[in-house]
């Protein structure tokens, strides 16, 4: 095999709590990610020429891609080249990218994980998944999670993950809008005080488990809107539409700005998509499904 080809997964997170600043400065989390069908395309080639070359698209984002060594696929091949150096001599990657760029669903993550799965089948190295997954988390913390996708309980700083049952059925009308957050500047202005109200996350796993649309709409919650919905008010115009056409509820996804709405009817689905997109307030707008 001389080129292999694979679709990167965005993900969205049903629910996000942060439960406490730890002392290294990285924060412990309580999320429920699950996997959506907006996926980037990635295409790895041997070469015998050696080092590794990233070449991107020209799609919306693409030019907020770094090319260089600070773009997560190239610290993924790094990883994987400077671990089998015996193995691995020249390749070249091309990022074909439809995840929205900078919008809380791990576009960047998602590219790594894809990473380390296709040099691991293109170069024949039968690294299991506890190893890649081991890896991955010397990228990002939610680059585990996107090696294994699909719906999981993500704790730790979301290196520790429990797969559990994929949500009930449902349309789903995901909004980007056109403003970029940092998720720094999300984290460095995060307050946990006595009185922050957390998200309940055990609930929500329990509606998931249980097939509760009603339920798990109603109990979906992220922290990180206390600050971001704060600075970028749009966010909660998109979700505020979504609810008035129709969606159980609505969700700001990872540290923004991307909003998610859950839609029991195809209609009601459509109707909001069309609107969010007519309202200006976000250019990438997508439908899916969950479930
Ligand atoms: P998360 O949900 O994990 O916080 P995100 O969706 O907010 O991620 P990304 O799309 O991963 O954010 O991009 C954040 C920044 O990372 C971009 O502005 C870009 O400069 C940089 N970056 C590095 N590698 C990639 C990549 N492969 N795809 C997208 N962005 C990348």
């Amino acid at each position: 095999m001389e080129q292999i080809t694979k679709q990167a997964k965005a993900k969205i997170n049903l629910g996000l709590d942060v439960i406490r600043r730890r002392a290294d400065g990285y924060h412990e989390v309580k999320m429920i990610m699950q996997t959506v069908e907006i996926a980037d395309t990635l295409t790895f080639s041997k070469s015998s020429i050696p080092g590794i070359r990233i070449s991107v698209g020209e799609s919306a984002g693409c030019e907020q891609i770094p090319t260089d060594e600070s773009n997560l696929i190239y610290k993924a091949a790094k990883i994987m080249k400077d671990t089998y150096p015996e193995k691995i001599d020249g390749i070249d990657i091309h990022l074909e990218k439809k995840i929205p760029v900078a919008a809380g669903m791990a576009g960047g993550s998602t590219d790594a994980a894809a990473t380390f799965l296709a040099m691991n089948e293109l170069f024949e190295l039968q690294i299991g998944m506890d190893e890649l997954m081991k890896m991955g988390v010397r990228v990002g913390a939610d680059v585990p999670y996107c090696i294994i996708g699909g719906t999981a309980l993500s704790e730790g700083i979301g290196e520790i993950l429990t797969p559990i049952e994929k949500p009930p059925f449902c349309y789903l009308v995901i909004a980007k809008p056109e403003i970029n957050v940092s998720t720094k500047y999300v984290y460095e202005n995060l307050k946990l005080t006595e009185q922050t109200i957390h998200p309940d996350i055990d609930s929500l796993k329990e509606a998931i488990q249980k097939n509760d649309l009603k339920k798990m709409a109603e109990t979906m919650g992220n922290l990180l809107e206390t600050v971001t919905v704060e600075k970028y008010p749009v966010i909660d115009e998109i979700k505020k539409m979504m609810i008035q056409m129709g969606g159980l509820n609505a969700l700001m996804s990872g540290s923004g700005p991307t909003v998610f709405g859950i839609f029991v009817n195809q209609g009601d689905a459509e109707k909001a998509y069309h609107a969010v997109r007519g309202s200006g307030k976000a250019k990438q707008v997508f439908l899916t499904t969950l479930g």
